[in-house]
């Protein structure tokens, strides 16, 4: 829907005559991946592929978050990275992206929707989704603007709704419907992809009681094979109580090497590894790449 768009008010309240995103599809989850072990491979020599394989890209962007998915001629983004810095254009530059097919912002904070100006002047952006909270930064002016000019079809999606876009499932998580845009972490959009029998989850900056209402609303729908952690690897989230309903083999968290932040916290660390979860980051590994031809799946590192 080009042209319904978040209002510039700082009042919270977005555009309210949105259609709602395409109707939900049905869950393909069904019981699959338990012999979809994690092949940890650190060596990118044998990380070839083919056109099939989805290739998720947990890009090291420093203290922001930037995950691109590409499956065949399929591009989806999932946040884009801090403002002042350009290193999500050039990643898309240098593999050659021109298209992104869908474009999802969490949460309208500096180091998530940091890029999107840029993002539009340099690729085609076709959907873009967005919670439809708002704030008052110059950061959220420059990307509401970028928008306008966008041409991209935009919808505020809610838990339940879900897309097909190429051969991925986008299974929206969070937030439910009726929520308050007043807390941005709170609103944030939460997705789960699907390719074939492997998942992988998104939570933005969700907190521990976001999380727990997950849990609470569908943790069916948060089971995954891999899992980013939440906001960065703060102690403000991965509450054990939703670990245990992702259920991952594998946690990647996106924080710049020596961030202010403590991220990632120690704690969370911990309760990861307590529940035999391996972990990446991209402060220590750089961009961390997750191959999949939709059954086997295998991490890279060091692209
Ligand atoms: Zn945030
Ligand atoms: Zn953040």
């Amino acid at each position: 829907m080009p042209g319904a768009q978040p209002d510039r008010g700082a009042d919270g309240q977005a555009a309210a005559d949105l259609d709602r995103a395409d109707e939900p599809s049905a869950p393909s989850g069904q019981g699959a991946g338990d012999d979809a072990t994690p092949d940890a491979d650190d060596n990118a020599s044998s990380g070839a592929h083919d056109g099939d394989d989805l290739v998720v890209h947990f890009l090291d962007v420093g203290q922001a978050d930037a995950t691109l998915l590409v499956q065949g001629e399929t591009t989806v983004l999932i946040d884009t990275g801090r403002y002042q810095a350009d290193d999500v254009v050039e990643a898309l530059t240098s593999l050659g992206i021109e298209t992104i097919e869908l474009l999802i912002v969490t949460h309208p904070h500096a180091d998530h929707i940091g890029q999107f100006d840029q993002l539009v002047d340099a690729v085609t952006i076709t959907e873009t989704w967005w919670s439809g909270a708002t704030t008052t930064s110059l950061t959220f002016g420059r990307a509401l603007d970028a928008l306008e000019r966008s041409g991209a079809a935009y919808e505020e999606p809610r838990a339940g709704d879900a897309a097909q876009v190429g051969q991925l499932l986008i299974e929206v998580v969070n937030p439910p419907v009726g929520i308050e845009l007043t807390d941005l972490h709170d609103s944030g959009l939460a997705v789960r992809v699907t390719y074939g029998s492997f998942r992988v989850l998104f939570t933005g900056d969700a907190e521990a009681p976001t999380e727990r209402r997950m849990v609470a609303s569908d943790p069916a729908l948060l089971e995954a094979e891999v899992l980013q952690v939440g906001h960065h690897g703060s102690r403000s989230s991965t509450v054990p109580e939703f670990l245990a309903a992702v259920s991952p083999a594998v946690a990647v968290y996106s924080a710049g090497a020596d961030n202010a932040y403590d991220h990632p916290h120690p704690e969370v660390l911990e309760r990861l590894q307590a529940a035999d979860v391996e972990v990446y980051g991209t402060d220590t590994h750089g961009t961390v790449a997750i191959t999949t031809d939709g059954h086997n799946w295998s991490v890279h590192t060091g692209w």
